[in-house]
């Protein structure tokens, strides 16, 4: 029987015997865990006395003595000699000092486990039939992809004072175009406030059921929630003590007011950190086989939410038959864009795409141009949530082999 503990070696005097190559593997784990070490070894491995120069651990050349034990919580022998092992372990054994034993097959009365941080949960392996290392350390691998892939409850039981928000891209649609860390901290959170974009339909079916869940979820033209609202509930919930995740559809930093909330969170002193998401701005047009840019086509892309004033930029990017236009939230202010275009002189025939529910089981693609968009718009029954894009790639054609090249293959 084993008893694992979780031992804070901050601070804490631990003895390494042995200078070899493991001992400075082993070295380097302590050291890492802030604990001072001392060294016995008659030499050290060039790993060894560059760890022993460059954090000036004390090291005494010499054989093992068993006046060396003396003041450390915890010694570790890896001498190379499994006598000297033992002798060391014995001495420990005497002492009630804890001992780790490297030599093969054998267990002081202390073992090191494979051991990994992964969110704010460590995994710790061992075997309890004789050392195993590597089986351990596969073991620990497999539990950390699952708590990283937030597939294992890791939802904390009892609140702490470490109340923090996320505000996290959730990517278009599916659940399984979110981000490995997105799926980790929404596993960890005690409050989900979700929109009604992207992936939180999916995601809200899989939590636990006290996980409050908050939707705020807008539709165009009716604010359910306004925005100082949306800042201060997540405020006050981090504020209690509760990890909160701010779920959103693509990426909280466009078009998705992540900024205002970070500003909130900031200003009220919460902890707040973004993860990223998939934008619609780029998935929703590549769903449908367009792509933002195009050798030879398009050379940058400008994106735009429809519903704001058309400005300079935007104008300026119309125009231009290199640059593509990524239209969010435009369905509405459909008319209106295309007017200005025209106005503008963009040619009538500049290809156009509407992109509706990209990366879902309802999404549809209509292909027009700019000068036939309002009418399509009008028979296909246009509907939110929508890209628009307005640029050389929207053509249908472009990603088709051409006639030219068809007859190359042919020939
Ligand atoms: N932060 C989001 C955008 C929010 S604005 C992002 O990065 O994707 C909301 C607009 O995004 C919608 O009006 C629509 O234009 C677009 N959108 C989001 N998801 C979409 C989807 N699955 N299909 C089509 N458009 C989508």
């Amino acid at each position: 029987m084993t008893v694992m503990l979780g031992i804070d070696l901050a601070g804490r005097d631990v003895l390494m015997v042995g200078g070899g190559a493991v001992a400075a593997r082993r070295l380097r784990r302590f050291l890492e865990e802030g604990a001072c070490v001392r060294l016995v070894a008659p030499a050290l491995h060039p790993d060894t006395a560059l760890l022993v120069e460059r954090f000036g651990l004390a090291w005494r050349p010499g054989r093992f003595r068993g006046s060396d034990v003396t003041g450390a919580w915890l010694v570790h022998a890896a001498t190379g000699d499994a006598r000297v092992d033992r002798e060391v372990a014995e001495r420990c054994e005497r002492k009630r000092i804890l001992c780790i034993n490297a030599s093969d097959g054998a267990h002081g009365s202390t073992r090191l486990t494979a051991q990994a941080e992964v969110g704010d949960v460590t995994v710790a392996v061992t075997s309890t039939v004789g050392a195993d290392p590597r089986r351990s350390v596969a073991v620990r691998d497999a539990i950390v992809d699952l708590v990283g892939e937030g597939r294992l409850p890791l939802r904390r039981r009892r609140a702490g004072r470490s109340g923090r928000v996320d505000l996290v891209g959730g990517g278009p649609g599916p659940a399984d175009l979110m981000t490995v860390r997105a799926r980790r901290l929404i596993a960890e959170a005690d409050v989900v406030v979700t929109d009604r974009l992207g992936p939180a339909a999916e995601i809200v079916r899989g939590l636990d059921p006290d996980v409050e869940v908050i939707d705020v979820g807008k539709v165009p033209g009716r604010h359910p929630v306004p925005q100082e609202e949306i800042n201060r509930i997540i405020v006050e919930r981090a504020a209690g003590g509760r990890r909160v995740v701010r779920l959103k559809g693509g990426d909280p930093f466009v078009f998705g007011r992540g900024g205002e909330e970070m500003q909130a969170c900031l200003a009220a002193g919460i902890p707040v950190e973004i993860t990223p998401g998939v934008s619609s701005a780029i998935a929703v047009p590549q769903a449908a086989g367009i792509p933002v840019t195009h050798r030879g086509t398009a050379a940058a892309f400008h994106v735009v939410n429809g519903q704001g004033r058309i400005g300079e930029g935007t104008l300026a990017a119309l125009a231009d038959a290199t640059v593509t236009t990524v239209v969010l939230m435009g369905v509405a202010a459909l008319d209106r864009l295309v007017a200005a275009a025209l106005a503008h002189g963009v040619p009538a025939d500049r290809p156009m795409a509407f992109v509706e529910s990209g990366h879902t089981a309802q999404q549809r693609t209509t292909r027009t141009t700019l000068g036939r968009a309002v009418a399509d718009a009008q028979v296909v029954g246009l509907r939110n949530p929508a890209v628009i894009v307005i640029g050389e790639v929207a053509a249908e054609t472009l990603l088709l082999p051409s006639s030219d090249s068809i007859g190359a293959v042919l020939a």
